[in-house]
């Protein structure tokens, strides 16, 4: 049975069931549900819960929509080119405005050589403001807590840039900005990259670059791969039209000191490319990590092989005392030559291999198509004597380089460019000097 709630009900009779009972005006369970005031305020409550939920669901499609029509973004990761040249250039914007710093910590190089620091003020992880060309973008530079590249600990990190509107280039002339700058950072200067884990890195800052008649080398060496390299340089069609991959190697050998790092350096700095660095015998190299890094070198960049017979020699040891060398280059002949062949670009690829042996190298690794020049960097001919005395000593007479260098091949035939640039340096502006102690030089 029922309780009433007021005096207005009429009692049912008992003899009547549920669904009679319904029928009594306000009464029954719905007379109670509108008339009961505690059953009202918490209908009520419900009414204005769904209603909330509803315009928040409303707001969330608001957004979405805004978003989706009103509203463009970019995100740029950490993994990206573009990601430190637009953090840099957001940092000249937004970070006057944002109390919410991280310093970036940079070197410059002077024309002297001197290496000034200087710290770079970037907007730090949160949400930043800045105004561009009469539009306000908002800056969100999110840190993953969780992801992080395994072999620098350095996390995963994404720049995303929401502006209003639907002009995609407002976000091109910002990254053509970025760049520019950026570059012209660069400009004058040769980078060198380095394999940091999956990616190549930036090594230090960049160089200044050595004029390439400061490596003074036998007649026609240098004159002779310029030449070629500049050929290659511009006959990608010649290349695309025969089906043959874009790509050309280059061997130097012979002694140590003699010019051959030196000469790359100073070549890329001529034809304004960059150095992708890779030491074959470091021990975390895989054939998998060469092949990805070869076909992944930064565009206009030279890739050095250094000490290319080290990563094999060292596979030698490992067969004589495995202990000693356990885990030690997992990098295999086939799966170098595999990677090797597999590098090609559309801006043409260009490899230089150096070792100082060149009889410890698998003939597979230098046959044409891997290694298209051989040229032997020995050590200092008398052309080059000469050339470097008067290069130290400019205002002396051509015959007494002459003598210098007669003495000196008489002392030894086998000095190296490196040798006498330190002799040299130690009689810097005393020629005659340099001249009496000649039969010292050898030992140097
Ligand atoms: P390598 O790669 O053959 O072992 P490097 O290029 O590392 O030799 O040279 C070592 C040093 O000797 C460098 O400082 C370089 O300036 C100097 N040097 C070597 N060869 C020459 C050269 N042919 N002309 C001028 N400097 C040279």
């Amino acid at each position: 049975m029922f309780v009433t709630p007021g005096s207005l009900c009429r009692t049912p009779s008992l003899s009547t069931d549920y669904l009679s009972l319904t029928q009594y005006d306000g009464c029954g369970p719905s007379g109670i549900l509108t008339t009961n005031p505690y059953f009202g305020a918490g209908f009520g409550l419900v009414g204005v819960g769904t209603g909330m939920a509803a315009l928040r669901k409303l707001s969330q499609y608001g957004l979405i929509l805004l978003r989706r029509n009103y509203l463009i973004s970019l995100e740029v990761p950490s993994s990206d080119k573009s990601y430190r040249w637009l953090l840099h250039w957001i940092s000249n914007r937004a970070y006057k405005r944002t109390q919410h710093l991280s310093v970036h910590t940079k070197y410059h190089q002077s024309d002297t050589g001197r290496v000034f620091t200087y710290f770079d003020f970037v907007p730090s992880p949160g949400d930043h403001f800045f105004r561009q060309q009469g539009n306000w973008f908002k800056v969100e530079r999110n840190r993953e807590k969780t992801m992080g590249d395994i072999t620098t600990g350095v996390p995963f990190e994404t720049v995303s840039l929401t502006a209003v509107g639907q002009n995609k280039q407002l976000f091109i002339d910002i990254l053509d900005e970025a760049r520019a700058i950026a570059l012209k950072e660069q400009e004058g200067r040769t980078v060198m990259y380095t394999p940091m884990g999956a990616e190549w890195r930036q090594l230090g800052y960049p160089k200044r670059k050595r004029p390439l008649h400061s490596v003074i080398l036998d007649h026609g060496i240098s004159e002779g791969i310029f030449k070629d390299i500049n050929e290659f340089i511009s006959s990608v069609k010649w290349y695309t039209d025969r089906g043959i991959p874009y790509r050309r190697g280059y061997l130097l050998h012979g002694p140590p000191g003699c010019g051959k790092s030196s000469y790359i350096v100073a070549l890329a700095g001529e034809l304004d490319y960059h150095i992708c660095v890779m030491n074959l015998s470091e021990r975390s190299l895989t054939d998998d990590r060469v092949s990805h890094l070869l076909t992944t070198a930064p565009e206009q960049s030279i890739i050095l092989l250094e000490d290319i017979d080290a990563a094999f020699v060292s596979r030698d040891l490992s067969v004589e005392n495995p202990a000693a060398y356990q885990g030690f280059g997992r990098l295999t002949l086939s799966g170098l030559l595999n990677a090797l062949d597999g590098v090609a670009s559309a801006e043409g690829r260009i490899v230089f291999m150096t070792t100082n042996y060149l009889n410890r190298l698998d003939s597979a690794l230098i046959r044409p198509g891997r290694v298209d020049i051989k040229e032997k960097i020995d050590f200092a001919s008398k052309h080059q004597i000469k050339t470097m005395f008067l290069r130290f000593y400019p205002e002396e007479l051509e015959s007494m380089a002459e003598q210098f260098a007669d003495q000196l091949l008489a002392e030894s035939q086998e000095i190296s460019a490196a040798q006498l640039q330190g002799y040299f340096l130690m009689y810097k502006s005393d020629s005659k000097s340099a001249l009496d102690n000649v039969q010292q030089l050898p030992k140097f």
